[in-house]
């Protein structure tokens, strides 16, 4: 499936947006406990118990891994668009994989940006069908952070989304750049 372009001499830089910036890094933050708050606190079963020793497991070890499984699907899409290997970058508040030389178009970009969050979150749905009473709660919370830490994934597609037909972007990680035709 190809969804990377060459970018042509009649493209110019359009936008940047640089996630690294104090303002992004804050509200996304904010808005990110907020929302795993809110999912949380609407969908959980209060005869079932939060903390117990498995979902106290479960959550930690459910958060690790989810923020390298999100990752990886967004490199598996990024390859499957352009066959090209994702790189990494891992901090305390931030992961994000990228290709810099890309120019993915708009539609194949918002499925890059939109897999991770769905397929876990699908995943997760189904598992909470069969989880034990001790682990509803913590499978929730998972599910919760999992949508609410995907906050600069919608954020992005949004943005991808609004911009004219033709426009290409150039995913490095924490920093999009977008191209849109002059002519
Ligand atoms: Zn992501």
């Amino acid at each position: 499936m190809k969804g990377y372009f060459k970018l042509e001499d009649n493209y110019i830089e359009n936008e940047v947006i640089d996630f690294n910036k104090k303002r992004y890094v804050f509200t996304f933050n904010i808005a990110s406990i907020a929302i795993a708050f809110a999912i949380f606190f609407i969908f959980r079963v209060q005869s079932c118990p939060i903390f117990t020793v498995s979902s106290i497991i479960f959550i930690i070890a459910g958060y690790f891994f989810l923020v390298i499984i999100h990752e990886l699907i967004h490199a598996l899409f990024i390859w499957i668009f352009s066959r090209k290997k994702a790189h990494f970058k891992f901090s305390l508040i931030y992961a994000s994989a990228g290709a810099s030389d890309r120019y993915f178009d708009r539609s194949s970009y918002i499925v890059i940006a939109l897999a991770p969050v769905i397929i876990i979150s699908l995943f997760l749905s189904i598992l909470i069908n069969y989880s034990s009473p001790d682990l509803y709660n913590g499978i929730l919370l998972v599910l919760a952070l999992n949508i609410s830490s995907a906050i600069g994934d919608f954020y992005i597609s949004f943005i991808t989304a609004t911009k004219e037909k033709g426009t290409l972007v150039r995913d490095e990680g924490e920093i999009m750049h977008f191209y849109t035709k002059t002519t």
